[in-house]
């Protein structure tokens, strides 16, 4: 049976941790929809359009992967989608709690999608958009954590 994940995350932006997630994601699903979703109120350093072009550009051309963005209920965008999973990567024990919560909730939103989680490759336990942001904005070197070219990227932006 055909098998389609919404992957949902702020995406600000795309890390080696996320893209690790959607590699091994894929294996186990036939078709992924990744979903930036966005805050109205809430600043990011890259803007929605930037963010699915960088996924776009780092993921390049692969049929089974689609880029969208939303805001709002996951649950209320995977239903519409027509979507079996919500797939989530997990990180260290601090994360758990949270997304146990989110877990619950949007099951008990929609029974018929399941949260799948995926640990995160040992590389990438530290690795988070935040502490990527973090690092670059003082000029630290995020080399083997994002993609080259999300390091040109930040540096566009923070030399502004
Ligand atoms: P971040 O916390 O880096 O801003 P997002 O909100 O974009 O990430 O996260 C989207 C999803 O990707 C979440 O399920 C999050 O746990 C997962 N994720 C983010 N970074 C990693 C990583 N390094 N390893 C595994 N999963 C990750």
């Amino acid at each position: 049976m055909h098998k389609l994940a919404v992957y949902p995350g702020s995406f600000d932006p795309i890390t080696n941790g996320h893209i690790d997630i959607i590699k091994r994601g894929l294996r186990v699903i036939d078709e992924l929809i990744i979903v930036v979703s966005y805050n109205p109120n809430k600043t990011a350093l890259f803007s929605v359009e930037e963010r699915i072009d960088m996924i776009r550009e780092v993921i390049g051309d692969d049929p089974r992967v689609k880029i969208d963005s939303f805001s709002g209920l996951i649950v209320d965008y995977a239903r519409k989608a027509n979507a079996d999973v919500i797939l989530r990567g997990l990180r260290a024990m601090s994360e758990f709690e949270y997304e146990f919560q989110l877990a619950l909730i949007n099951r008990r939103l929609d029974r018929d999608i399941e949260t799948m989680f995926l640990m995160t490759g040992y590389k990438w336990f530290y690795t988070s958009s935040h502490i990527i942001k973090e690092a670059a904005s003082f000029g630290g070197s995020v080399k083997g954590l994002v993609p080259d070219l999300i390091i040109k990227k930040l540096q566009e932006k923070y030399s502004k």
